[in-house]
């Protein structure tokens, strides 16, 4: 019924919008019938492709702005999350090397959406870049939409892995939780190095981003943000909403309840302001190398504990970007069929570019993400100079000692 309402209501918003903008595609529009089984019904409008005005599903002008067609590469970032506190990630114990690895600090993730923005690049939803359709043998695949942004302007997907706030995470320098702070807006809550409970908005990549859009609204000319990649095996955005089938009480239930209750205004806030979810599986396990029964029970557990909340997505990250069936662009085995089955359409691993992929043979893409991170900043300077320098970035001060190849 809420579906049918959902449905009725989209229906009714479109009609009235048809006579400036379609809203929500760029590019060709696809049948609405084939564009509903691309992205199941959402439990609630999407709010930016709907109510933002700006959306342009051809070229030309609005407020003094042209819209021109983009056909060439849609760059995809990742990062995970951001050290709030890097006295605590760097503190030489065993986990420092690692954080140094995968991560930017909080600083350091604002410098790089800076430089970004100063690029030119703006900001766009992974579901924005393809749609499913019907292909001329009457069998469903994806296209790429033609982008029609901002004249000057390259497009940007941002996407976020394991925004969980894992327990190993929360004495090593980063945020607890996402919260929503008096202001009503999203903010994080953790502990300072001294112990102090502190409620900001400046030291957590989602609203240091939030609060970058605001600041430059036209970074983001749809209203796009970027996508979370959940895990589900330690809850999600800071809420242990999973089960333990090991041991399991009442009590433990309750609990589970209440964090549930607790993390449902925060996804919908998220949801409100340009924020997509993705899967990143329920164990972060490897695609490449579990069983197929393993790889089956884990996505149905990442549906009920994490799809269940979040809603339906289209959009599956790859957990150490391990492709599954060894080669995902040029095979098609039994566990990317499935994973395909189970309504994932783009899959998105990790690379040197930002490479995507239509695949012939099923409905479903691939694409890889770049990472900015310890790693890059040290070692991949050059790579990354589209986007910034690394010299102008990296905490070489707060970081390890570990060298660069550019100093
Ligand atoms: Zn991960």
């Amino acid at each position: 019924m809420r579906h049918f309402l959902t449905a009725l209501l989209m229906l009714l918003m479109l009609f009235s919008l048809a006579g400036c903008a379609t809203p929500g595609t760029d590019g060709p529009t696809p049948a609405p019938d084939s564009e509903k089984t691309t992205q199941p019904e959402e439990p609630e409008p999407e709010p930016y492709t709907i109510l933002d005005p700006t959306v342009m599903p051809e070229g030309g002008v609005r407020d003094g702005v042209n819209y021109a067609a983009w056909d060439g590469i849609v760059e995809h970032l990742f990062f995970h999350p951001v050290v709030a506190y890097p006295e605590l990630a760097f503190d030489g114990d065993s986990q420092a090397n690692g954080i140094d690895d995968y991560m930017v600090t909080a600083d350091e993730y604002r410098k790089i959406l800076q430089s970004v923005y100063d690029k030119g690049y703006v900001l766009v939803d992974i579901g924005d870049v393809w749609s499913e359709t019907t292909g001329e043998d009457g069998m469903p695949k994806m296209v790429r939409n033609t982008l029609y942004l901002p004249e000057g302007k390259k497009p940007l997907v941002l996407s976020y892995d394991d925004t969980n706030y894992y327990e190993y995470m929360l004495a090593n320098g980063f945020t607890y939780k996402l919260v929503i702070g008096e202001d009503g807006k999203i903010a994080s809550w953790g502990k300072d190095p001294q112990g102090n409970e502190v409620v900001s908005r400046d030291l957590d990549a989602i609203p240091i981003l939030d609060q970058f859009v605001e600041e430059h609204p036209d970074f983001s000319p749809f209203g796009a943000k970027g996508c979370l990649s959940l895990t589900g095996y330690e809850g999600i955005l800071g809420y242990r909403t999973q089960t333990d089938t090991k041991s399991w009480t009442e009590a433990q239930e309750a609990g589970r309840q209440k964090e549930i209750e607790a993390v449902k205004p925060i996804i919908a806030e998220l949801k409100r302001t340009g924020w997509t979810f993705g899967s990143h599986t329920w164990g972060h396990i490897r695609l490449g190398s579990k069983s197929l029964e393993t790889i089956q029970a884990d996505t149905a557990r990442w549906l009920d504990e994490v799809g269940s909340l979040v809603g339906p997505t289209t959009i599956l990250f790859y957990p150490h970007g391990e492709r599954p069936d060894g080669n995902d662009w040029q095979n098609t085995g039994p566990v990317f069929q499935y994973l395909q089955s189970q309504g994932f359409r783009v899959f998105c691993s990790v690379g040197i570019e930002s490479f995507s992929y239509i695949k012939k043979d099923i409905c479903a893409v691939i694409c890889d993400r770049l990472h900015p991170d310890g790693t890059t900043l040290r070692y991949s300077r050059d790579r990354y100079l589209q986007f910034y320098d690394a010299k102008d970035i990296m905490d070489v001060d707060v970081r390890p000692q570990r060298g660069t190849d550019w100093s």
